[in-house]
């Protein structure tokens, strides 16, 4: 083999050896871009997703607050028809007749089956209710009343306050105007801070004249923008218990052609219950419809 043969094999080899380890080389570097690359981009894709959820979230954040204010004014707009109807009936402008339904002390376990006869016929009503939580001695656990509270708002009925315990005698709601407003803002701030909503009408446990402090409460309870109801037509169901024909022609049998109805009744009575369809369905062939309380109706006092 001559001289140079050997040195162009030599070459050659070195050459290969060259291309070898640099092919390797390249390779390596390859594999360690593509390694980067994909660290790399994991975490970016990762990123690329949440924020594409958070923006998905606070868009659907956005439909729900717009929801609030939508029912919002909705619920102006019903309420100031609803005035204009009722000052159309009260000025003899309108053959239509009202009837607030109104159900106080509650909610009870019974609740739900008033709710149930009030979906049926489709009427919204008005619950006066108490502060009934385990703070108040109520119920054992806060939650026990939670759905009910819950549904009356939810569909579409108006609740009032009735104080946080409904204590009558000495000791109780009415032993003084600073305790009497302490029960009115405990309940309020109670349905509030659960519920966002807030209770703009009242009634005095046992109606305005059962105590003689009510004139010096009353300016109190406008200071703090509330309204008071009273009623001009009950079941009676209060008193003792009678049969649930009774508590109906209670109803029935006084409207004496009154435009404006306000029935007292309650929801822990049985007979009540049994009676309820047949006076929803009596006050409608009397002409009757039916309306939730709303502050600016002339049957709330302010
Ligand atoms: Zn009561």
């Amino acid at each position: 083999m001559k001289q140079y043969d050997r040195f162009g094999i030599a070459i050659c080899l070195l050459l290969t050896v060259f291309s070898v380890s640099l092919f390797a080389e390249n390779r390596k570097l390859l594999k360690d871009t593509e390694t980067a690359e994909k660290e790399n981009f994991e975490p970016e894709m990762k990123n690329a997703l949440l924020q594409k959820e958070v923006s998905e979230l606070t868009e659907e954040c956005q439909v729900y607050e717009d929801i609030d204010t939508q029912i919002e004014e909705v619920k102006d707009q019903y309420f100031s028809l609803a005035l204009e109807l009722e000052t159309k009936i009260v000025n003899g402008e309108s053959e239509k007749k009202i009837a607030y339904l109104t159900f106080d002390d509650g909610p009870y376990y019974r609740s739900e089956k008033f709710l149930d006869v009030l979906e049926e016929y489709d009427v919204p009503a008005t619950f006066f209710s108490l502060m009934k939580c385990a703070e108040t001695g109520y119920a054992d656990e806060d939650e026990f009343y939670d759905s009910i509270y819950r549904r009356i708002l939810s569909s579409g009925h108006t609740l009032g306050n009735h104080t946080a315990t409904h204590k009558l005698g000495s000791g109780g709601v009415y032993r003084s105007v600073d305790a009497f407003m302490d029960e009115i803002v405990r309940n309020r701030d109670f349905i509030e801070d659960r519920y966002g909503y807030r209770t703009v009408i009242m009634r005095f446990p046992g109606g305005s004249a059962t105590s003689s402090k009510t004139p010096d409460i009353i300016p109190e309870l406008r200071k703090i923008g509330y309204g008071y109801v009273d009623w001009n037509s009950a079941t009676g169901d209060g008193g003792k218990n009678q049969a649930p024909e009774v508590f109906r022609d209670n109803v029935l049998n006084n409207t004496n052609g009154r435009k404006i109805l306000v029935v007292l009744m309650h929801d822990y009575a049985q007979n009540t219950l049994i009676a309820l369809p047949e006076i929803i369905e009596g006050l409608q062939k009397q002409g009757y419809i039916f309306l939730p309380l709303f502050y600016e109706s002339s049957m709330v006092k302010k």
